[in-house]
């Protein structure tokens, strides 16, 4: 919960018709996008030929009954030729738990360092069917929170509180362990209590230093803080977008009130993301994530 990776791939993961898809259709024209301000423009030549379907760099892989070795080495080729326009190949692979076991094996190394800057979306319903070194590539995104009943029991069996056990069991997705591990990390919490007081500061552009400014110190923490952002925006978006299925069911009225849009939101994490991993500052990062985030 508290690392931070470069991220090439993420995997979108919930029930069908939680918006999956159109997040991950959302988050690839935004990369590929070529207009200086708020991303997808969707009126830049690339945002055009993205949405007439014929986009040079992005790849959609849907399965027929499954997803082929041959489907995927297809793919690999085409990210071994350099991009024709946009900075970086987006590939979505729909139904990606239909990818076959060799079709999963061909894609493991292209998965965890792709050529260049290209990004990996992968979508599925359900993970059983994908190996474990795939989805440990991945960053998961949940659409929506995994059965956490049993985990809630075991958590207030520990005495833990009723609506404290149910935040956890959802934080941890499931997992005891780490929701006990999470119980007792006063840093965690403190950490998430500043970026919720920078959201609540944050309403239009003048705001973005003072908003940025007491998480500039949490340079060390910095991937935690965009994981934190990312549950929010997934948050809002479930709230939005979705089943409203919070995860932080203890700031579900503040989250309802959300003036940001979640999917957007979660795109601009992302992009801070790939800011950070490129070595950007820290601060520059925070102000140009907060600075998109009013529609900067
Ligand atoms: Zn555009």
């Amino acid at each position: 919960m508290l690392s931070s990776r470069v991220v090439h791939a993420y995997l979108l993961t919930g029930p069908a018709g939680t918006g999956k898809r159109t997040l991950a259709d959302i988050c690839a024209r935004a990369l590929c996008c070529q207009s200086q301000g708020e991303r997808p423009c969707d009126i830049c030549p690339s945002c055009k030929q993205f949405l007439s379907g014929n986009h040079p760099d992005f790849i959609r892989v849907k399965p027929e009954k499954s997803i082929s070795v041959e489907a995927v080495r297809e793919v690999i080729d085409r990210l071994a030729v350099k991009p024709y326009e946009a900075d970086r190949h987006v590939v979505v692979i729909e139904q990606a738990d239909k990818m076959t076991v060799q079709a999963q094996n061909a894609l493991l190394k292209t998965l965890e360092s792709p050529p260049g800057e290209d990004v990996f979306f992968l979508i599925a319903a359900q993970t059983t069917a994908l190996l474990p070194t795939i989805v440990s590539r991945c960053r998961v995104v949940r659409f929506r929170y995994l059965e956490t009943n049993e985990a809630e029991a075991a958590l207030r069996a520990r005495g833990i509180a009723e609506d404290r056990a149910r935040l956890l069991a959802r934080l941890s997705q499931g997992s005891v362990g780490r929701a006990l591990e999470l119980n007792a990390s006063d840093e965690w919490w403190q950490l998430r209590g500043k970026v919720l007081a920078s959201l609540a500061a944050l309403h239009e552009k003048q705001d973005v230093g003072i908003a940025a400014l007491p998480l500039t110190e949490n340079k060390d923490q910095a991937g935690a803080v965009l994981d934190i952002l990312e549950l929010c925006a997934r948050d809002v978006m479930a709230l939005q977008d979705a089943d409203g299925n919070v995860i932080q069911t203890d700031i579900e009225e503040k989250l309802n009130g959300s003036r940001f849009t979640g999917s957007k939101m979660l795109m601009n994490v992302m992009e801070a993301r790939r800011m950070l991993a490129s070595n950007v500052a820290w601060q520059s990062v925070l102000e140009m994530l907060f600075f998109k985030m009013v529609g900067g």
